[in-house]
C-alpha cells in the first residue's frame, strides 16, 4: 500500500507545507528538509483504526488500545537515523532551562531542561510534545542546531528566547542567519484559555492582537444579541512563539509557524489537553549527519 499523502492526512490543513516522510511516520518541513546536512521529523500517533491509511504501513499493523507512542518513536528515531546516532532526549519540566549538549560529560544525561542545543554531529536532539510547541531552531551559516518545548509555561518563562541568546554567547551564532519551525501543535481553534493565562500572556505581549481569537459555540448566531463578554478566548501560542522568535531577531520570512493543530487533527496526532494525561507523546527531532 503506498504512503499516504499528506492531504490524505490533514485535509483541512492550511497552513504551513508539511510533507509526510518517507518512512511515513512523521511530518517534514521544506525548510528543514532543504538542508542536506541534518536529518528531522516530527512524529505521529501510533493509535490508529484500521480502516485508516496509515494502517497499511508495517509500523502501524497494531492498533491495540494499549499500544502507545514508544514503539512508534523508536520506529521514527530509527527511520530518522538508523543506529548511527545518538539520541538525546530531557527531563522536560515546563521550564527556561537550556542544556548545551556540548558541556556535558556523559553522565550527565539526561539532563533537566526544555531546550537543548548542539553544535556536534551524530546527535538527534529531541522533544517530546502532546499540544505544546516543538520549536526547532536551526543556524545555517555556522550548522548549530536546537529543540525547543515550550508550553505555554515556557512561553511566558522565555525559553524560546533563551535558547537563542544561549546560540549567542555560545556558538557566536547570529539570530538573523537561524530559521525556525513550530511543529505540531494545539492551534487557536481549539486552545481556550482563562483569566489564569490570558492575563500573563496579555502582560507578557501587550498591544499583540495576532494571539487572540475569540470562538463562538458553534451554532451561536453573532446577531442574535450574545456580547462580547460571552465569546471564549482562544490564545494563539505559535503567534507568541513568532514574536519572541522576531524580538530576538529572526527574519520574518525565516520563522514558520502555522503546523496543523493536534487537537483538530487527533487521527494523526496526540492531544494532552482533548484526551488526558493518559495520551501517548509524539517526538520532534533534528540531528547533524556531517
Ligand atoms: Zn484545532
Amino acid at each position: 500500500m503506498p504512503v499516504p499523502t499528506i492531504t490524505t492526512l490533514l485535509p483541512h490543513h492550511g497552513g504551513d507545507p508539511y510533507c509526510l516522510a518517507p518512512s511515513g511516520l512523521c511530518l517534514q518541513h521544506p525548510a528543514l528538509a532543504a538542508c542536506p546536512w541534518l536529518v528531522h521529523g516530527f512524529s505521529l500517533r501510533n493509535r490508529v483504526s484500521r480502516d485508516h491509511p496509515l494502517a497499511g504501513a508495517s509500523s502501524f499493523e497494531q492498533s491495540r488500545e494499549d499500544v502507545k507512542s514508544v514503539p512508534i518513536q523508536n520506529a521514527f528515531v530509527t527511520s530518522l537515523a538508523g543506529n548511527a546516532m545518538v539520541l538525546v532526549r530531557l527531563r522536560q519540566c515546563h521550564s527556561d532551562g537550556v542544556v548545551c549538549l556540548d558541556r556535558l560529560a556523559p553522565g550527565d544525561l539526561p539532563a533537566e531542561g526544555d531546550a537543548v542545543i548542539t553544535g556536534r554531529s551524530g546527535v538527534l536532539l529531541t522533544i517530546q510534545v502532546a499540544d505544546c510547541l516543538p520549536v526547532l531552531i536551526v543556524d545555517k551559516s555556522k550548522r548549530i542546531l536546537a529543540a525547543v518545548h515550550a508550553g505555554w509555561r515556557g512561553l511566558l518563562a522565555g525559553v524560546v528566547p533563551k535558547t537563542l541568546e544561549a546560540m549567542q554567547s555560545r556558538y557566536a551564532s547570529d539570530p538573523r542567519h537561524c530559521l525556525a519551525v513550530i511543529g505540531p501543535s494545539i492551534g487557536p481553534c481549539c486552545y481556550q484559555v482563562g483569566q489564569d493565562v490570558a492575563m500573563p500572556f496579555e502582560e507578557a505581549f501587550p498591544g499583540r492582537p495576532q494571539l487572540w481569537r475569540n470562538f463562538q459555540p458553534a451554532g451561536r448566531d453573532l446577531s442574535s444579541g450574545t456580547g462580547p463578554s460571552d465569546a471564549r478566548r482562544m490564545l494563539d501560542l505559535s503567534a507568541a512563539c513568532r514574536c519572541q522568535l522576531e524580538t530576538a531577531g529572526l527574519p520574518a520570512g525565516r520563522v514558520f509557524s502555522h503546523p496543523p493543530c493536534t487537537s483538530c487533527h487527533r487521527n494523526v496526532f496526540y492531544s494532552y489537553r482533548a484526551e488526558g494525561e493518559s495520551t501517548g507523546r509524539m517526538l520532534a527531532a533534528i540531528g547533524k549527519i556531517h
